[in-house]
């Protein structure tokens, strides 16, 4: 398997020559030549395999570069009921008939980014081991992303962390969790703007290449591929769980914000596995319900992006949508070049022309919208009738997921973090503390280690050249 960018460099590269990238040299993302196709036989096979099984088969289609052998152990060691609480990894909740939570969070920072960066942080230690190399991660985040980098990168061989997030615009629990930790090879950097504003500074530091080889600098933003890969995993898991054969269609719907999350699920949709529909949910920041709405991708500014209840979906554009709209212009790459190398650049977005648009139906996509009364009324229904507490983000899609149920066909809902990371709206819900694990009892109160810094792309640069 190869990987080529959607912005037209077709240089063939390998699995552990994308592993440490963000974007691909021309600003585009990676992507495989192709996707491999799963048969019918194949999926019943696969039913039967516990997660870490499961995650072998399907990473070793895309990945030809690390032995079997050691890929099932990284697999092996990363996805384990000691981590992710359950043998089952990613159970899945019933609600009412046809009608599922899928359970993403209960890694070690509570929420579903989890399981794709501790695999990460297995692959990376791996493969700067096997090469001699190091690598200073730099990522932006607006909470969760930044956290699960951070735990998965933490004391590993090899490896520092520079994450951005957006100064005082992460819930107090989100801030503890990340600024707690005083490993020395974790850097928090607080920046004075919003996501996006943090965003454009990793951008803009990845894009100076000379900068970038010089610090050795990698991302684990969502744009990588290998941990959007790892997220490819659960919908087929999930799709075994909520089916008894091979010819059943299941619908998802993802809480989305970089739209990296669904974008596996285009992927596995793409392999063959039987998904009908795939729902992507927004909060008041509905660039994404826009586009499926309207075919208008209209890229927001700081002042128009809304600083919400459900925080990790507080974007203005998506990072991983230039993926869909690869594959839904017919993988031409000028194109998309087009689209997003110069309409987004120089005129904040684009229109899909009508024929494009005709096409996102076959895509399967679908979107919906929740804002915060909808948010709250959600969690409070889903408290009161059936004893389960979702956070904000699984509100949203849960919110979403009802108006776009369909008659006869299971719907998934795939639960992207635990209320406790969300206590103040649970409160404003349903007036009850929500539980939270022992290990994470009190860490408000811990000694913090973050740096605040303008957003400035030239501050950061030098923060970098000073601790590396
Ligand atoms: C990151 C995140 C999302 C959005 O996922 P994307 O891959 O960015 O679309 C939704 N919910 C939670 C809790 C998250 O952390």
């Amino acid at each position: 398997m190869k990987y080529l960018s959607t912005r037209g460099d077709a240089t063939p590269r390998h699995f552990c020559e994308i592993l440490l990238e963000g974007l691909a040299p021309d600003g585009g993302l990676y992507l495989p030549q192709a996707y491999p196709q799963v048969d019918a036989a194949t999926l019943a096979r696969w039913r039967k395999l516990s997660y870490a099984e499961l995650a072998f088969q399907i990473l070793s289609l895309y990945i030809d570069d690390i032995p079997a052998a050691d890929l099932r152990t990284l697999v092996d060691r990363t996805y384990t009921a000691q981590v992710f609480g359950s043998a089952e990894i990613t159970p899945l909740k019933p609600l009412e008939p046809g009608l599922y939570l899928q359970a993403l969070s209960n890694g070690p920072t509570l929420a579903f980014k989890d399981m794709a960066m501790q695999l990460l942080g297995q692959l990376f230690e791996y493969q700067l081991a096997r090469t001699g190399r190091e690598l200073n991660i730099l990522g932006a985040t607006s909470g969760d992303t930044g956290s699960a980098a951070e735990y998965a990168m933490r004391g590993k061989r090899g490896v520092r962390v520079f994450m951005l997030s957006p100064e005082g615009r992460m819930s107090p629990f989100q801030q503890a969790q990340m600024f707690s930790l005083q490993d020395p090879n974790i850097h928090n950097l607080a920046i004075e703007g919003v996501f996006d504003d943090c965003q454009d500074i990793v951008k803009a530091v990845s894009n100076d290449l000379a900068f970038k080889q010089r610090h050795h600098i990698g991302t684990v933003n969502s744009i990588n591929w290998a941990r959007l890969l790892a997220q490819v995993v659960y919908y087929f898991f999930g799709y075994f769980r909520a089916t008894q054969a091979e010819g059943e269609v299941v619908d998802f719907t993802v809480p989305s914000g970089n739209f990296g999350n669904i974008c596996a699920g285009h992927v596995a949709r793409m392999m063959g596995l039987p998904i009908g529909r795939l729902v992507a949910a927004t909060n008041e920041n509905d660039v994404l319900d826009e586009f499926f709405r309207t075919g208008h991708y209209r890229v927001r500014g700081s002042r128009e992006t809304f600083e919400t209840s459900s925080p990790s979906m507080d974007i203005s554009k998506a990072s991983n949508f230039e993926r869909f709209v690869f594959d839904l212009v017919g993988r031409d790459a000028p194109r998309t070049a087009a689209l997003f190398g110069t309409a987004v650049a120089r005129e904040g977005g684009f229109r899909v022309s009508d024929d494009e648009f005709a096409r996102i139906a076959g895509f399967g996509f679908a979107s919906g919208k929740s804002v915060h009364a909808d948010r709250l009324a959600t969690i409070r229904d889903t408290w009161q009738r059936f004893g389960t507490m979702v956070d904000t983000h699984t509100a949203d899609g849960l919110k979403v997921a009802r108006e776009q149920r369909r008659d006869g066909v299971p719907m998934l809902v795939l639960e992207t973090a635990l209320p406790a990371k969300f206590a103040e709206t649970i409160r404003e819900a349903v007036g009850v503390e929500p539980p939270r694990p022992p290990a994470l009892q009190g860490i408000e109160s811990l000694p913090r280690r973050v740096q605040v810094l303008p957003a400035d792309t030239e501050r950061v640069k030098a923060y970098i050249r000073d601790h590396t």
